[in-house]
């Protein structure tokens, strides 16, 4: 059993698409073992982004995930951090898969709607940067 983070971005969140995330999620029978709504500082957002930091948009994308709430999830499940990936679709929306959350609703390759961690290391990074053992369901 694995486990990844999945963010609904400030984007998501504002133009109400949070149920419509979490019905994806859960159709696809990923398990949602914990969950919360907060809106980030920008010294949190760049914490959270910080493999990013050299980037050209970094500035942009810290300023964009701390300009409103976002809700944090936990998700679990058999290769759930590819299987969220895939559920997610290509970072620019132009390029996801039809049928992705991303080609669906995103509408710019930085307001795209949702996070996905993308591999185990950053899965535990993530995960931890937002939630203790407590949060988290058995
Ligand atoms: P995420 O990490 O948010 O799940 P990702 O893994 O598909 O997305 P990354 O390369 O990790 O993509 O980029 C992190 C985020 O930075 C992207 O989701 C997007 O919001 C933003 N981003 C990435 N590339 C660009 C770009 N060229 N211009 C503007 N924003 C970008
Ligand atoms: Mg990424």
């Amino acid at each position: 059993m694995e486990r990844t983070l999945s963010i609904i971005k400030p984007d998501g969140v504002t133009r109400g698409l949070i149920g419509e995330v979490i019905r994806r999620l859960e159709k696809n029978d990923i398990r949602i073992v914990g969950m919360k709504m907060l809106w980030m500082t920008r010294e949190q957002a760049r914490g959270f982004y910080a493999v990013h930091r050299e980037r050209p948009f970094f500035d942009s994308l810290t300023n964009f995930m701390s300009s409103g709430p976002v809700v944090v999830m936990v998700l679990e499940g058999e290769n759930v951090i590819e299987k969220n990936r895939t559920l997610m679709g290509a970072t620019d929306p132009t390029k996801a898969a039809e049928g992705t959350i991303r080609r669906d609703f995103a509408t710019e390759i930085e307001k795209n709607v949702v996070h996905g961690s993308d591999a185990p290391e950053t899965a535990a990074f993530e995960i931890g940067y937002f939630f203790n053992r407590f949060e988290i369901v058995a």
